[in-house]
């Protein structure tokens, strides 16, 4: 899924997880569960886009996911602690970032985590692909905010 996805999902987990023990294990859980769900990423239709393209566009991405889930906190878990927040976020997207250096540079020792990632990630392009994201991540923080 993309970055702002996976953000947003540690941050849900954050801020109903207060023991890191606990949220970081299921923060990078989620990562795979998310992934599996079909969807659209910025390396989706890798082969049309450029690497400038794919590299801004992934970037946008990151800094969005922040972004937003900083308004997240604001808006309805203002008690969480934002360091705590970013942590659970980095453990949410850590087989992205695991990724990176191979995917983007080629980097031959982190080729581990794109094998890995490749086994249970499942693509589906726009729009039905963010739509997905969007229901889930709606789905979410309301059960978040309502139910725990
Ligand atoms: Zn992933």
């Amino acid at each position: 899924m993309t970055a702002t996805t996976h953000a947003l999902i540690g941050t849900i987990i954050a801020a109903k997880i207060g023991n890191p023990a606990l949220a970081i294990p299921i923060a990078i859980a989620s990562h795979i569960a998310a992934d599996a769900i079909p969807h659209w990423d910025t390396a989706t239709n890798r082969k049309k886009k450029t690497f400038k393209k794919l590299f801004i566009h992934s970037l946008i991405d990151v800094i969005l996911g922040f972004a937003l889930s900083y308004l997240l906190i604001f808006l309805f878990f203002p008690q969480t602690n934002l360091a705590y927040t970013f942590s659970v976020i980095l453990a949410s997207q850590f087989f992205d970032w695991a990724t990176a250096p191979y995917y983007f540079f080629k980097i031959k020792a982190f080729k581990w985590a794109y094998s890995f990632q490749k086994l249970f990630d499942n693509d589906l392009d726009l729009p039905w692909g963010l739509v997905i994201q969007v229901i889930l991540l709606l789905s979410l923080v309301f059960a978040a905010v309502k139910f725990f």
